[in-house]
Order: C-alpha cells, then structure tokens, then sequence
C-alpha cells in the first residue's frame, strides 16, 4: 500500500496525449487538478488549443486506416497487455485514483482490477466479430453480413470511475477496430491519461488514441461536427447526453449514451432485516455515493421499515470518513466542494419537507470535500431528493405497503439505469425482473457492470450498451456483401 507522500512524489507530471506524442511544452493554458481529501493543488494539465484538437482528428482518421487493417488476433495482443501491465503497476494507478478522487484503497484496487478486465475482455471478443453467410437467392452467389469498425470514435467521461471509465472506452473502441479521440475528466485526467501511455507503451500504433484536457463545449463541438468522427461515447449527466447525442444524430453520427440514474432499492418483508440493511449500506456509501448504478431510493416494507432504517443507520455511522490512504478509512470525500454542496441542498429540502435525519446530515469540520454518509427515513416522494440524482452518500428511505405500489414508486422517474431488489420470494423476483422499467434488475445481489456483462440504461438513463458482446458491438457496424 503506497502512502500519501509516495503518491504525491509520483504523481506525473500532465499533458496530452495527441495521437502517440505527449506534449506538454506550448505556453498552454491550465487546469488545477485537486485531492479532494484536502482541497490541495496536486497537478496543472495543460488546456488542448484548437491545433491540438485538430491534430488529434488528423490522428484519429490516420490512426483508423491502419488500426483496422490490422488483424483482431494482432489487436488482441496489444489490448492483453494493456490488461498486464495495469495489473503489474496496480499500485501506481491505485495511487492516482485515491489522489484525484479520493477512493479507499481497497476500493481503488478493485478500480484497477476491474478496469484491466475491461482491456482483457475487449482483446479476448475483439476476435470473435463473427458475421454471417444468409442463404442465397441463386446458385453460385454469396450473401454475407460482415462486421466492421464503426470508424473514429470521440469520447467523453464522468469522474466517478477514473480509470474503468476510460478503460470501457478504450478498449471498447480499439477491440473493434476503432480509432478514439477522448476528452479526459479535467478532475481526474492523470488516470486516463497514464492508461492512454500504457497503450503506446504496448504497441498501440501512433494516431489511433488521443487524451485532450480542455473546455468540454469546445472540445464536444469541434469533434462532433468533424467529417472524421463516426460516434460518440458519453459518460455523464442525461442533461449533457442530451446536447451530445442532438449533435451527433443531426449529423447522423451514432450516440452510445451511458447517463444518470437514480436506482430504487425495493426491500421485501420475507429478507433477513440486519443483513440486507447493513449490505444496503456498504453498497451505498462505495465510493460515497458517487456511483451511477447507486443504491439511492430504499422502498422498504412498512412491517420492517423502522428495523431496516435503523440497523443501516448504525452501519452508515460506523463508516469512517477520512483520507483513502489512511487504513482506517471506509468513506473517502466527494469529488469537489460542488458535490457537498448538492448533497447539503437535498438533506436541508428533505428536512423542510418532514423527513427525519436517522444519521449524518452535516459536514465535518476538516479540510476536503467530506459531506457524512447520511440515512433519512420517512422521505416524502416529493422531496428533491426522491426526484433528483443525489450522487452522493444519501441514502433515502420510504416505506411502501404493496407490490403494486413500490412497483409505481421505482418507475415513476424518467431514469431506468439499475434497480435493486431484495427478497426470498422468487415469483416476487420473477415479476419484479419483468416490471421494473431499468436496464439492470440485480436481485438479492449489488454487482453491475462487469466486464463480460452489458450495462445500459433505459429511458432517459442511455442509449446502447457497455461491456459485454454488446458493448463492442456498439463499436461495430453491420454491412451486407454479395458476391456471384
Ligand atoms: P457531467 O455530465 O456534468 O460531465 C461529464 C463529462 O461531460 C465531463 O467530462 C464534462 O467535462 C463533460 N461535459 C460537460 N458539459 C459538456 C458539454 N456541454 N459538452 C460536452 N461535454 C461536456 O456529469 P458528471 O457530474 O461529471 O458525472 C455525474 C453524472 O454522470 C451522473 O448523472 C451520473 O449518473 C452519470 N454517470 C453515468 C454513468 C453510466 O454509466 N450510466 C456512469 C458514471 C456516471
């Protein structure tokens, strides 16, 4: 386990990563980049010009001619490596996630093995792009389905998964043949962008990828409208998808969307009461909240509502808030001081509104971005926080007397990215998998998203999927031959 100072001593120095050539040297603009357990300036990332935005397009079109020429086998070597040689400096990118986001460090390892899974399961069913041969109309001729690269990717990411966001993109992109030009998140860009030069280091040929830091609107802009790009893939806000997928469907671009949610977790009377609530709260306070997929809105049945509220409660309090290289901390701090302050917005407009603060609610008095991992029982359905994505570690309880009801209660927002729920009934199981309106229903259970599994979200959560044979098949476009 690194130390804070040996993190620090380590911590690179920034700069982009257009097509292959690091630059760093220009007399650019920067960006601060801040550890969020202190508030502290740890890095300046120089700020891409309109040359440098333009040169990672020139790249991206260059790159592509040769990337997908290059056979899958051949791309898989280089994919796997990048799985080999995250895994071999697991400790460095661990290090950068906890200063940059703040992680525990045991979470921060889970970051780095799962991310290089990403880069392994891209090389792996990169080479299994499989068309088809349709049976023909007439003797002696050929109809075929083959599957292509869909072209030049340009993507953008959230913060909250530093280095599997990135990875998805990646090797996503690259496993089908793709070439990307990718808008590092400006809060945490040293994870991206140490991952870009781990590609190069493993033979990635030069234009293929390219990591900018910058403005996000100029950036967004000058890729979508270029000729060159042929996709977007967007991690984010559904505000932010929005603009980017009108964008690209208006110039016919393809959007693969992956945005906000805001997960119900339906809680069933026939559960073991203590442990579904103190396994409610260590999936909700992972990464304090700061998950798309996350826990947020607990539908309990009322007959053990005042249990489940009170056995997650003491679990939220015992969680100990501090710097994620310190051992003892199982609550790392937000991402920045504008998440504490969306978080304080929700606990004081559900207070106003009669909810009771069961634990937590403030801030504590120290340097950093820390808000307390907080419970709020009795929250009415007209709370901002019944309403709006908190992000963040709020966990909001309301009871619920039926099936029909907590069935009503989850589908009633315009998000539908994942739904939790809990019970030992499986005809209940059953129709909750049918009824539920979200792209992942994960019962007596809180894992999604892995690298072999799809991961989308329905209604205004997404448009297409990540991971799985899905996720490249996002990457991939279908043409028809035919050959007499
Ligand atoms: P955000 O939408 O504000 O920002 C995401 C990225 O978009 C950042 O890199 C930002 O610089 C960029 N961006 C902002 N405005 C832009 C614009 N006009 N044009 C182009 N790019 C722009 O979201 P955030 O606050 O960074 O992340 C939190 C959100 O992301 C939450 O809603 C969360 O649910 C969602 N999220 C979704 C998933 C998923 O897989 N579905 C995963 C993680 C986070």
């Amino acid at each position: 386990m690194l130390t804070r100072e040996q993190a620090l001593a380590q911590y690179p120095g920034l700069g982009l990563l257009i097509g292959g050539s690091w630059e760093t040297e220009g007399g650019r603009e920067t960006l601060d980049v801040l550890n969020p357990a202190t508030g502290q300036v740890i890095g300046a990332c120089p700020v891409a010009t309109e040359a440098d935005i333009a040169k990672a397009l020139e790249g991206a079109e260059r790159g592509y001619q040769a990337w997908r020429r290059v056979a899958p086998v051949e791309r898989a070597k280089v994919l796997r490596k990048v799985a080999d040689t995250m895994r071999a400096r697991t400790e460095e990118l661990a290090g950068l996630v906890v200063l940059e986001l703040g992680k525990p460090w045991v979470e921060a390892l889970g970051e780095v093995e799962q991310a290089a899974g990403m880069w392994e399961w891209a090389a792996e069913e990169g080479r299994r792009a499989y068309g088809r041969v349709i049976p023909s109309r007439e003797a002696g001729s050929r109809q075929m389905a083959l599957r292509e690269p869909l072209g030049p990717i340009a993507a953008f990411g959230s913060w909250n998964a530093p280095l599997i966001t990135p990875s998805r993109k990646m090797a996503g992109a690259l496993g089908a043949g793709c070439s990307i030009a990718m808008k590092a998140s400006e809060e945490v860009p040293a994870c991206a962008l140490t991952i870009g030069r781990i590609a190069y280091e493993c033979g990635l040929p030069e234009g293929v990828l390219s990591i900018l830091v910058g403005d996000a609107v100029t950036i967004s802009e000058r890729l979508l409208d270029s000729p060159v790009i042929r996709g977007v893939t967007f991690t984010g806000s559904t505000q932010v998808g929005k603009i980017l997928s009108q964008r690209a469907v208006g110039m016919m671009k393809r959007p693969i969307m992956e945005l906000g949610g805001h997960a119900p977790v339906l809680v069933f009377d026939d559960v073991d009461v203590d442990a579904v609530a103190k396994a409610a709260a260590a999936a909700k306070f992972r990464n304090s909240g700061q998950v798309c997929t996350s826990a947020t809105r607990f539908l309990v049945q009322r007959s053990i509502a005042e249990r489940f509220t009170e056995t997650m409660a003491e679990a939220a309090a015992k969680l100990v808030m501090g710097c994620g290289f310190d051992r003892s901390t199982t609550m790392g701090p937000l991402v920045s001081e504008r998440r504490v302050s969306a978080i304080r917005d929700l606990v004081a407009d559900a207070r106003a509104r009669g909810a009771r603060i069961v634990t937590g609610g403030g801030e504590p008095e120290r340097d950093g971005f820390f808000h307390e991992p907080t419970v709020i029982a009795d929250v009415s359905l007209d709370a901002k926080v019944s309403n709006v994505e908190p992000f963040g570690p709020i966990a909001a309880i309301t009871p619920f007397d039926t099936y029909e009801e907590a069935i009503t209660i989850a589908n009633r927002l315009p998000f539908g990215l994942a739904a939790y729920v809990q019970s030992n009934n499986v005809r209940i199981l059953n129709r909750a998998i049918d009824d539920i309106q979200a792209g992942n229903v994960i019962c007596n259970g809180w894992r999604v998203s892995l690298p072999e599994t799809p991961f989308g979200g329905v209604k205004e959560s997404g448009l297409l999927l990540e991971g799985g044979v899905e996720g490249l098949q996002a990457f991939q476009t279908v043409k028809f031959a035919y050959m007499a």
